[in-house]
């Protein structure tokens, strides 16, 4: 890895610890190991009630909190409150990817990494989130801004994580790791329609549990 193309990151407000929301092993790889680089105190806060099935749920999980251990960084496992992700979900099933649904979906993860920031002490949040292409990176500052605004002194941190190479070594380090490689964001309703797209394209539909980094360069 060649940390030198990394950027020595600086917290704002020259704060000294980070309260990171985490979505799964592979997005976070990168954001914890440039935190690191730049020994920034951190914590990973896992709130993801939008994964579904409950498998797919606890393997992104189990994943992340291995990963965690390895570099010895603190882990909050939070609630899987599916039903109440499912109620705010309500009316917004055909909803797609990038649409109103998922603005709900980030805010409601943000608003508990917001109060846990809040409760203990963290004037720093931020997320693994937006380091994925995938998704829309205005969006999900957005709604980590309209989370921290809820609180008194609370920051949301809209680094981009995807530049100098960020999006790149989240690859390389999914793939040193053998991180499980989801095929879909998480919730019933992107799982539904990336397969629907599978099938119009000839293809299998994606199977729980089963594909890793680096098995398709083997
Ligand atoms: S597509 Fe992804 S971000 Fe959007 S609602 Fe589903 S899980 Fe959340």
């Amino acid at each position: 890895m060649a940390e030198s193309t990394r950027p020595m990151l600086q917290l704002p407000h020259q704060a000294h610890k980070l309260l990171l929301h985490s979505c799964c092993a592979p997005c976070s790889g990168e954001v914890m190991e440039a935190l690191g680089a730049s020994g920034i105190d951190y914590t990973i806060f896992f709130y993801n009630p939008n994964i579904h099935p409950q498998r797919e749920y606890q393997i992104r999980k189990e994943e992340n909190i291995r990963f965690a251990q390895k570099h010895r960084v603190p882990f909050v496992d939070a609630d899987y409150d599916s039903d109440n992700w499912f109620a705010r979900a309500r009316g917004m099933e055909q909803e797609p990817e990038r649409g109103i649904r998922c603005t709900m979906c980030f805010d409601m993860r943000f608003e508990r990494t917001a109060l846990h920031a809040f409760e203990q002490g963290f004037s720093i949040i931020s997320s693994s989130l937006g380091i994925s292409r995938w998704k829309n990176m205005q969006q999900i500052n957005d709604c980590g801004k309209r989370a921290a605004a809820r609180y008194p002194g609370i920051t949301y941190w809209d680094y981009n994580w995807r530049k100098q190479g960020g999006s790149s070594r989240m690859i390389e380090i999914s793939k040193r790791e053998r991180f499980y490689q989801q095929e879909y964001c998480g919730c019933i309703y992107s799982l539904r329609d990336s397969n629907r797209h599978r099938k119009s394209q000839g293809r299998d539909i994606i199977r729980i549990g089963m594909t890793y980094y680096g098995d398709a360069d083997e």
